[in-house]
């Protein structure tokens, strides 16, 4: 058994809609005062706030702002167990995460229910205070009953229930195929059987109408209907791109899972690659990280192995054939012959080559320093 979010969009009724927008508000209300007040009690005086201060404060809260208790409670405990948890992720050193930040009444919006506030029944969601139940759009039955749900608002004003369920993965039939997947700009991947995965760059289809909206929102007044209408619309389109990548992605994992039992990559630091500006918007682009987080994730419920090879094994200058290595490679140079074998040589199919072969070999991610960066 393991858990899993179900995401699915829901389109609710104006009484719901409005209590969501209050549960929003009360719960960003909740989590900046409490991380205003966390944050002032470390700077002056070098506390740290417990959970269970920050829940006893809660209540001084509410009554100091009696329109808290219009929202259910589950709603603002959860909150706080959830800046607790971003606090323990922050103070995790291994985790590297950033220190929690204010939520804006402009940015995605949500709250989290636990079983206390909400009924699941019939394969249908009420929330606590509403009497019908949520207008959902199932594209597929849950497996269980939800333990927790999550109801968001996206900045395009759309709005999603995730719903976290058990479930328990079916492992897929073994096969003897493996493969190497080299992460490219031009493709998004290149496997070491030669297939090019080719990029939906939807950010590029889209840049000159998304630079277009840009300017005109720069254009207009601040604080007015027109420039809050523009910036839907800039955000809708954000949101259009960010789907299509998405789905981009979930396909060709799919794939990928399904076909081979072995999957070898390279272990990328895209953090450290994205702060290279060049590099950086068609990374972010072409969504290296969603797509080894599909990988990750599809391979351990599928029961097979994603092994991560070194960045710095020197994937690309290696020829697969023979071993001979060039010195320089420049990043344009995508074709060349061979000196050592004078075969002809695809850079990126060569180089998703030899991630198999180190990949398989036990080069995993760490055991090899040597080498040039590929
Ligand atoms: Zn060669």
């Amino acid at each position: 058994m393991t858990k899993r979010a179900y995401k699915e969009r829901f389109y609710p009724t104006s009484e719901q809609a409005e209590l969501l927008a209050q549960s929003f508000g009360c719960a960003r209300f909740v989590w900046n005062n409490t991380l205003a007040y966390r944050t002032e009690a470390y700077k002056q005086r070098g506390e740290s706030v417990s959970h269970s201060a920050a829940e006893k404060r809660l209540v001084g809260l509410k009554a100091e702002f009696p329109w808290l208790k219009d929202v259910s409670s589950v709603i603002l405990q959860q909150t706080l167990r959830d800046q607790k948890a971003a606090f323990d992720n922050f103070f995790n050193p291994k985790l590297k995460a950033r220190y929690p930040r204010f939520k804006r009444k402009d940015g995605r919006q949500s709250i989290r229910l636990t079983k206390a506030a909400f009924r699941y029944r019939d394969g249908e969601i009420t929330i606590a205070k509403t009497r019908t139940p949520l207008p959902i759009r199932w594209s597929r039955p849950l497996p269980s009953a939800p333990s927790t749900i999550t109801l968001s608002c996206d900045r395009a004003g759309r709005y999603f229930i995730s719903c976290l369920c058990e479930f328990t993965p079916q492992a897929l039939p073994i096969t003897p195929k493996t493969v190497g997947i080299d992460l490219g700009l031009t493709d998004l991947f290149i496997t070491s059987d030669g297939v090019k995965s080719g990029n939906p760059r939807h950010l590029k289809r889209y840049e000159a109408k998304l630079a277009f909206l840009q300017r005109r929102l720069a254009k207009k007044q601040k604080g007015s209907k027109n420039r809050a209408k523009a910036k839907q619309k800039v955000a809708r389109l954000h949101a259009k791109i960010a789907d299509c990548r998405r789905d981009a992605a979930h396909k060709a994992t799919r794939t990928l899972i399904n076909e081979n039992q072995v999957l070898c990559i390279e272990s990328l630091n895209i953090a450290g690659m994205v702060k290279n500006r060049h590099l950086a918007k068609a990374i972010s682009d072409a969504g290296w990280g969603e797509f080894v987080r599909q990988l990750d994730y599809k391979a351990t419920w599928a029961g097979r192995q994603v092994v991560k090879v070194s960045q710095w094994f020197p994937s690309s200058k290696r020829c697969h054939g023979c071993g001979h290595k060039v010195e320089k490679l420049p990043l344009s140079q995508r074709h060349w012959h061979c000196q050592g074998c004078g075969e002809p040589i695809d850079r990126d199919i060569n180089a998703a080559n030899n991630i198999k072969t180190a990949g398989l070999a036990g080069f995993a991610c760490g055991a090899t320093g040597a080498g040039a960066a590929a």
